[in-house]
């Protein structure tokens, strides 16, 4: 047995967070020794051909489907109407994938020299249908949770809420588009978890919630109980608790499904090297010249002075949500780097900086000149986040925003928005307690408390001592000989035991 000779598929999710969270998965792969194969959407494919730099790939292929929707706007609009829409289209790659693998396994009885492929199928759960194709060709199938073991948790913990709380999906009338039900008063108390309230919980547990999205939420969690293995982008340091009853409580994980916690996974060499951004980004300052003309102004900054925000690459914020930003930050006197990411900048014909002085309150640019960049659109955010100058991190809380975050030592403001984001950002302020949370009103916070927790967190070295902390604690997972190597090695055996299970089950 030997992970040279280990090549498997990977799929990853068409949102641009998660391909590049598989991306990094490979990269961790390929280091241990694998090769992989990086299947997504074409459109995707092209955006990360365009951000990574050759020495990144390899080892690693990148293949291509077709775009199901390829008349799709390039613009967002709602962020809950773009995600429905992103879950439809999703499923719709369920043939063209098949016909991948048929293709594939084709190829390789056509050349007996060719290795085992794949050896074996990694899929992020949301593509849960992956699992059938994998169980037509025999292949083993493994789940691929971008997000936090608390995250996983929950996930597992969702057939038993199903059986308590929730409708069954077969109870639903078939013309019923929104999913009801009475609302959870009572603590959730999921193992390994705090207890949770259901604004914690994920949208699938939501009343009056789209029943694509319920149904989308039922059916990934579920495919995480019939799975080979699932790996958890976290390391055993960062998250103990939930680690240990995944792998240990018998109603949680009935099925004793391997977990293996084999982040965080980031860019190889940024792991163990502190100067990420010449290292392993590609220097998107280069291409493009807003980019340049920030990163030069972070170089001017003293350390630790600037706070960082960004809001992911999903979330749409509202005009006034972006207005309010702008007014509690220009009253922190604190000096920022914005990453605005409005409609306006992708749908309209002007540039993206023409946009930005739309949509921000009259003024805000030239008075926060010397304060201050706003870039619209997209930013180099793992080199931002590991410039000395950045101090803090105003983020939606993605988990790998939070996980990039903490690896560079930097404290967040967490402003979660929905999914994953309001668990992480407990786990930030409550367990971790590397962070904030913004207090929000609907979903929308106030200028007046942007404004103190600018000023707090920016001030709180105590805060960032502890951060650093967890930092050291990250660095050792993946170093050489750390926990977070070591589990991506069992998890390569774990592939030819499960190959040699399904050959023994073949044969009798
Ligand atoms: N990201 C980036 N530049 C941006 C916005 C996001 O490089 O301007 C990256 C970020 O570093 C992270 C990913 O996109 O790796 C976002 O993933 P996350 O889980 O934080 O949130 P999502 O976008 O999926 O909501």
């Amino acid at each position: 047995m030997s992970s040279q000779s280990t090549h498997l598929l990977l799929f990853a999710f068409p949102w641009r967070g998660h391909l590049l969270s598989a991306f990094n998965l490979a990269q961790t792969l390929t280091a241990a020794g694998a090769s992989v194969t990086l299947v997504c959407s074409e459109n995707q494919i092209r955006a990360l051909l365009e951000d990574c730099c050759p020495q990144q790939l390899s080892r690693i292929v990148l293949l291509g489907l077709p775009d199901p929707d390829p008349e799709k706007p390039n613009f967002p609009s709602d962020s809950v109407t773009n995600v429905v829409r992103d879950l439809e289209n999703a499923i719709r790659l369920r043939s063209s994938f098949d016909g991948l693998i048929a293709k594939l396994i084709q190829e390789k009885l056509r050349d007996s020299a060719m290795q085992e492929f794949p050896m074996c199928i990694v899929s992020d759960y949301f593509l849960y249908w992956t699992r059938e194709v994998a169980a037509k060709y025999d292949i083993p199938w493994y789940a691929f949770h971008a997000a936090s073991a608390s995250h996983l948790a929950l996930q597992f913990y969702t057939r038993t809420m199903l059986a308590s709380i929730l409708p069954p999906l077969s109870s639903l009338q078939s013309d019923e588009q929104i999913v009801r039900f009475p609302d959870l008063d009572e603590p959730i108390r999921v193992p390994g978890l705090f207890a949770l309230s259901v604004t914690d919980l994920t949208e699938t547990f939501r009343n009056n919630i789209s029943r694509t999205i319920h149904e989308f939420g039922v059916l990934s969690a579920e495919s995480l109980h019939e799975a080979a293995g699932v790996l958890v982008n976290t390391c055993e340091d960062l998250e103990p608790r939930p680690l240990e009853a995944l792998r240990n409580d018998q109603n949680l994980n009935p099925a004793r499904v391997n977990v293996f916690a084999i982040g965080p996974c980031f860019p190889s060499a940024s792991l163990c090297n502190d100067d990420v951004s010449s290292v392993t980004l590609k220097d998107q300052s280069a291409s493009n010249s807003e980019v340049k003309v920030c990163m030069k102004w972070l170089d001017n900054q003293q350390p630790s002075s600037v706070l960082y925000i960004s809001l992911g690459s999903l979330f749409i914020p509202t005009l006034h949500q972006i207005r309010e930003l702008a007014v509690g930050l220009e009253a922190s006197e604190q000096r920022f780097f914005w990453v605005v990411r409005p409609p306006i900048c992708e749908q309209g014909t002007q540039s993206g900086s023409e946009a930005l002085s739309e949509i921000l309150p009259p003024g805000f640019l030239s008075r926060t000149k010397e304060k201050g960049v706003v870039l619209p659109g997209w930013a180099p955010q793992l080199q931002i986040l590991s410039h000395p100058a950045v101090g803090g991190f105003l983020s939606h809380c993605g988990w790998n925003s939070t996980l990039e975050s903490i690896f560079m030592g930097v404290p967040i403001i967490a402003f979660p928005q929905f999914g994953d984001q309001i668990l992480n950002s407990r786990i930030i302020a409550e367990e971790l307690k590397v962070g904030v949370v913004l207090q929000s009103d609907k979903g929308e916070v106030q200028s007046h408390d942007i404004e103190s927790a600018v000023r707090n967190l920016m001030h709180d070295n105590e805060m960032r001592r502890r951060t650093g902390e967890w930092r050291d604690r990250m660095r050792r997972a993946v170093a050489e000989h750390g926990v977070s190597q070591a589990s991506t090695k069992s998890f390569i055996q774990d592939i030819f035991l499960q190959r040699q299970v399904s050959k023994a089950s073949r044969n009798t």
